[in-house]
């Protein structure tokens, strides 16, 4: 029997809760792992309240990260005892996933845990900071540099956020984080930000093509705030788009793209290619500074993550959640 959080449905709705489960439960999959940590993303938290369709099939394990030690396997890359990663690949979505004691994924969805994280570390990053690591290699695949100018990260308080903006900083890059939480200056100056932008700067709707200022940008928000920073992008600049947080339209015009080639440069992580998934877990163990990590994480027991996601969707909290489930 192992400890998980289960997502049910019936005609009167869907509930969300801690249960024991038997291990005969478990999906399908050649390697069966004990999860030592888990963590809490904007996409788990839509899971668990349903306040978006992010789960195909009921009942669901939520959790599109975890952590943990293989338990046994039928896959040649893993053995008993190996410390691995997942993210993504439907888990939590389609697939039981990370917020429980026990999961059985596929090995090949699995990464090795990257050195020099812990167990714990590598969730405080999640999929949340290997995301923002994707939309910096996404900045510099097309040219973005730290010699370029400022670069704009949105939600910058949050999960992405803080590790984008962590990384750029790191890389030498001035970085301008936008933020609906000016309380949240000093955090994210700590965090290596330059400048501290009001998000009320970005959500009205603005000139199709507004003053030049960011060589590039890191956004989380989409909606209008999406719209104004590509207004605002200097010549050939990109955008990494990869998040929803201020909603799913895209209210703008093609002035930008096409009277100064702009490039929005599309990003998704659960279903990105293994090499890529590699190459953004060796670059955050050599540009994101592990000991930013704990400032940036709040842990959460598995009995307390139904309420954190209803604080998550809020814009409540800060940085990343954690799961801890065992020995990390
Ligand atoms: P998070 O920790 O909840 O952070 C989201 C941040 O967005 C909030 O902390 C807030 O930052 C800002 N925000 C909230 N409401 C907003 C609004 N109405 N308009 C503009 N900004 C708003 O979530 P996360 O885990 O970082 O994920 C951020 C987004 O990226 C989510 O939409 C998530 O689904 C998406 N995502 C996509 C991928 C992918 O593969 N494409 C992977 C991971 C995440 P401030 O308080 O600083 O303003």
């Amino acid at each position: 029997m192992f400890d998980a959080i289960l997502i049910e449905k019936d005609e009167s709705g869907q509930t969300a809760g801690l249960t024991r489960l038997d291990e005969a439960r478990l999906p399908e999959g050649d390697v069966t792992v004990r999860v030592a940590c888990s963590t809490l993303n904007y996409k788990d938290a839509l899971a668990i309240t349903g306040k978006g369709p992010v789960v195909r099939s009921f009942p669901m394990v939520p959790g599109i990260d975890f952590a943990g030690v293989v338990e046994s396997s039928d896959h040649d890359g893993y053995r008993p005892g190996d410390r691995v990663v997942l993210n993504g690949w439907g888990v939590g979505e389609t697939h039981w996933g990370g917020l429980a004691e026990k999961a059985r994924v596929k090995g090949d969805w699995l990464v090795p845990l990257q050195a020099p994280f812990t167990m714990a570390q590598a969730m405080s990053i999640g999929t949340a900071g290997y995301t923002a690591m994707l939309c910096v290699m996404a900045l510099e695949r097309h040219g973005v540099a730290p010699g370029s100018g400022p670069v704009l990260v949105t939600g910058a308080a949050g999960g992405v956020g803080s590790v984008a903006t962590a990384v750029l900083a790191k890389l030498g890059y001035e970085v301008a984080a936008v933020t609906g939480r000016p309380e949240q200056a000093d955090y994210l100056k700590g965090l290596g930000a330059a400048e501290i932008l009001d998000r009320a700067e970005f959500t009205e709707p603005g000139r199709p093509l507004a003053r030049e200022r960011w060589a590039g940008a890191v956004d989380v928000a989409g909606g209008q705030v999406l719209a104004n920073v590509c207004a605002s992008i200097r010549y050939r600049g990109t955008v990494a788009a990869c998040g929803l947080a201020g909603g799913m339209s895209f209210p703008a015009t093609v002035a930008p793209f096409i009277l100064r080639g702009v490039t929005l440069a599309g990003i998704d992580s659960v279903m990105c290619p293994r090499e890529d998934r590699l190459e953004a877990w060796r670059r955050l163990a050599r540009d994101l500074d592990p000991a930013i990590l704990e400032g940036i994480t709040e842990p959460v027991a598995l009995g307390d993550v139904v309420e954190t996601s209803e604080r998550l969707l809020a814009g409540q909290v800060r940085g990343r959640v954690t799961v801890p489930l065992g020995e990390a």
